[in-house]
């Protein structure tokens, strides 16, 4: 049977409007200056990844995480105007959250992940390939034929040196056919239960990977979804810069209609840090799946932060709460 494990990999520290910004002026131009700027208003965020282990086509780890030269050598790891723009506490590792003792506390070795999709290229999401040498990157040819892409003109997407870290790389063009309403979907294993859907957005070649397991479907969302309540998308939004803010909404809400077409779709957020993530999905899955209680409880906790007009309660809706500290660290209500 089709097992999927969450994993933490770390953790990372952004400016509250990185995450829910985009509806309060965090849009082009100023959203990078903010992002550069804001340093009054930090949160601290998971790095989740998630590994699934297939009868007949062995364990696929969706998304890396980050490393260890990258959290704890942040100043020598990066050059260029990534060692300018990010902070060296950007990332947090520790030894337990590490890919191969993560794989190791569920009785697998690094060895035995053969392949490894990444929803996309983003640092907090291939900084783990570097464990991974022999296993086979996954990504969308959007996303590889961007690689060398730069927002404004300067601020790369990709840090060249975290990819190459995979010496093996696919692409895939989404030649499986519609599914629901995706015009285009990947077909990653021969018996259909893993497959790729295009959720452009966050970055140009964004993909989400659904997961059929026994008697409900998992989209992992990487980035098109932070946390579960950028759902609502009417009501939050993530920070946004590029010319392509429009295909993230509307990717969102193509994954809002499909959990509509499909009631026993579960999302698997890429950096949810709330109750949904830490009380609900990730304990059902550190034993490889959802019990049926589980999906119930997970439903239960959805409906304190939907409407059934799909919009945010208003008690979840997510606000800033200052820290006590001197490092402006805060938390998120709801
Ligand atoms: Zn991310």
């Amino acid at each position: 049977m089709i097992k999927v494990f969450a994993l933490r990999l770390g953790s990372t520290k952004v400016p509250f409007g990185q995450f829910y910004g985009g509806l309060d002026g965090w849009r082009g131009a100023r959203a990078v200056l903010r992002f550069a700027t804001d340093k009054k208003h930090f949160i601290i965020v998971p790095i989740h990844a998630y590994l699934i282990d297939h009868p007949e086509e062995g364990l696929i780890l969706v998304d890396a995480g980050v490393n260890w030269r990258q959290t704890h050598e942040h100043g020598d790891y990066y050059r260029g105007i990534a060692h300018y723009l990010f902070d060296d506490d950007e990332y947090q590792l520790t030894r337990d959250e590490e890919l191969p003792a993560a794989l190791a506390r569920l009785g697998y070795r690094v060895e035995d992940v053969r392949k490894v999709v990444a929803t996309h290229l983003h640092e907090d999401h291939i900084g783990g390939l570097s464990y991974l040498p022999d296993a086979e990157l996954v990504i969308s040819r959007g996303e590889w034929e961007n690689r060398d892409w730069k927002l404004f003109g300067f601020l790369p997407m990709v840090y060249q040196p975290s990819l190459q870290a995979a010496r093996k790389i696919t692409t895939i063009d989404y030649a499986s056919g519609a599914f629901e309403n995706f015009d285009a979907s990947h077909d990653l294993t021969a018996d259909g239960t893993v497959k790729l859907l295009p959720t452009p957005g966050h970055t140009p070649g964004h993909l989400c990977v659904l997961v059929r397991l026994d008697g409900y479907q998992l989209l992992i969302t990487g980035d098109t979804l932070y946390t579960l309540r950028h759902l609502a998308n009417d009501d939050v939004q993530a920070f946004g810069a590029g010319d392509w803010v429009p295909n993230q909404n509307a990717s969102i809400r193509r994954i809002a209609e499909l959990r509509r077409r499909l009631p026993e779709l579960v999302l698997a957020p890429g950096h949810d840090h709330s109750d949904y993530q830490f009380l609900h999905l990730a304990p059902g899955l550190a034993k490889g799946g959802l019990t049926p209680e589980e999906l119930a409880g997970l439903r239960a906790y959805e409906e304190t932060v939907f409407t059934a007009e799909g919009r945010l309660q208003p008690e979840a809706i997510p606000r800033f709460v200052p820290g006590p500290g001197a490092d402006h660290v805060g938390r998120v209500t709801g």
